[in-house]
């Protein structure tokens, strides 16, 4: 196969690799075994805003197996057996309608839960449910010499471990045991609160948890009176029984291919959050709509990402723990100072971490910021990656386009124990991307 231009998601990151669809296991196998590439890596929908599933002069690896949503059998226990290559989307759809959902849903349909599980993903609702490694039983992980591997709690734990959150360098997840969980309704009642400056937000936003199963936060960084204001959308599952309304339906909207174009400009955005800001300010009512709807709001404008124009974005993700909101105020005044556009900014409240050895979650709050990626925005993220790992906090690595290495260890205090457990199970060096040669993850 020929190798040819990939890009991130995020359009910030491109690579020169050959990239190989198998339809069927064995051939994975024979081609990761027979691979002369300079390093393989595993990609699933291709929605990591940045390096993560791409690799420069080697192979990236799909596993596309056909009618993933057929035969899917949900035990009475809620236990589940997906393909790696499945979609969340497909996955909500087949299972929906039989009562069972997934407890933790990142926020786009599109990714596959081989993707979701390597990024450990989290949902709207960490606080209730922790991150995919909660609901996640058992793993089939195929290793760099072709075998396959099953791995959970107990066999093999230590691979299973290193696989969730391990952003394909331990191996392609082929399969994987899901426990889901029950639900009365495929609608949720969405309620809608603005608040008028960061410390009422995060106030707000916590008393919302103690009632309600999701809840995001929607961030004005570009207000200069207020930065910080924003809209907390909260959900729970609407009950059969109650007066139903009819789920709103939204269209999808088509971006084109970026040429030259960029809207992502400052008065354009700042124009959209006093708008969005507004409307979100007088709605009072209750509202009714599918899950999908409220779970996945970007996925309503098809390739939202081409609006960055051809650089692309930068999505920077991190998290800090609560007695650290003095940090995440002073990250969100300090975008006055400088150029970097905080385009999207969504805040979330984290519980529980998972015990996967690079899971991101901690408890505390994660704000994730789209930014063009400009000189100044990766600026910015490099002036304040350094605090963020001194006061415990951390980049999410499913999402990073620019961490330095050398903060890695604070911020990820079992990332030497996980690579042990990475050379055990590679010890050639086959797996690898450009996220982890950047980051010299797996020497
Ligand atoms: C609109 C949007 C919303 C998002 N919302 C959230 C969110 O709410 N919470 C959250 O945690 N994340 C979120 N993400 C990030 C997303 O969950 C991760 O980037 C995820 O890894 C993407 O999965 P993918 O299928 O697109 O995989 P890719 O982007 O193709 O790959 C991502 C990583 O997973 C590995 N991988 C892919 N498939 C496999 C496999 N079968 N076996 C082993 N490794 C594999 C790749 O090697 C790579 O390291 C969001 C992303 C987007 C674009």
């Amino acid at each position: 196969m020929p190798k040819m231009i990939s890009h991130s998601w995020g359009n910030n990151k491109r690579t020169f690799a050959e990239h190989q669809t198998h339809f069927q296991i064995p051939n994975v196998a024979e081609t990761i075994v027979n691979s002369h590439s300079s390093g393989v890596i595993p990609r699933g929908a291709g929605r990591s805003y940045g390096d993560q599933a791409l690799v420069s002069d080697g192979l990236m690896i799909s596993l596309t197996q056909q009618d993933n949503s057929m035969d899917l059998e949900v035990h009475n226990s809620g236990l589940v057996s997906v393909k790696g290559d499945m979609t969340i989307g497909e996955l909500l759809d087949a299972t929906m309608p039989l009562g069972w959902i997934l407890p933790a849903i990142p926020g786009s349909q599109h990714i596959t839960i081989g993707g979701a599980l390597a990024a450990d993903a989290h949902g709207k609702n960490h606080w209730h449910q922790s991150s995919i490694a909660s609901c996640c039983q058992e793993l089939n992980v195929m290793i760099s010499d072709g075998t396959i591997i099953r791995c959970n709690r107990e066999v093999e734990n230590q691979l299973f471990w290193a696989t969730i959150g391990g952003l394909g360098l331990t191996g392609l997840i082929t399969s994987a045991t899901l426990r889901l969980q029950r639900i009365t309704g495929t609608s949720v009642q969405v309620q809608t609160r603005t608040y008028k400056n960061l410390s009422s937000l995060l106030k707000g936003f916590e008393d919302v948890t103690a009632s309600e199963e999701y809840a995001v936060a929607w961030l004005d960084l570009l207000t200069s009176r207020q930065p910080g204001r924003g809209v907390v959308r909260s959900a729970s599952i609407y009950h059969q029984g109650q007066t139903m309304a009819k789920p709103k339906r939204f269209n999808q909207i088509h971006i084109p291919k970026p040429r030259n174009l960029n809207v992502v400009l400052p008065p354009i955005c700042r124009s959209h959050n006093n708008l969005k800001y507004l409307i979100s300010s007088k709605a009072r009512d209750l509202r009714v709509t599918s899950i999908q709807n409220y779970l996945f709001p970007l996925d309503r404008v098809r390739n939202w990402n081409h609006l960055y124009g051809k650089s692309g974005l930068i999505q920077w993700q991190f998290i800090l723990p609560d007695k650290e909101t003095s940090l995440l105020e002073e990250i969100i005044v300090g975008f006055r100072k400088t150029s970097a556009l905080p385009a999207l900014a969504v805040l979330k409240r984290c519980g529980e971490a998972s015990e996967s050895y690079l899971s991101f979650c901690s408890p505390g709050w994660t704000l994730a910021i789209d930014l063009p990626a400009t000189q100044d925005s990766y600026r910015y993220i490099n002036e304040y990656n350094s605090r963020i790992a001194s006061a415990e906090g951390r980049v999410n690595l499913a999402k990073d386009s620019c961490v330095d290495a050398d903060l890695l260890d604070k911020m990820y205090p079992k990332l030497a124990h996980w690579k042990t457990i990475q050379k055990r199970f590679d010890p050639q060096g086959i797996w690898q991307s450009d996220l982890s040669r950047r980051l010299l993850l797996c020497n």
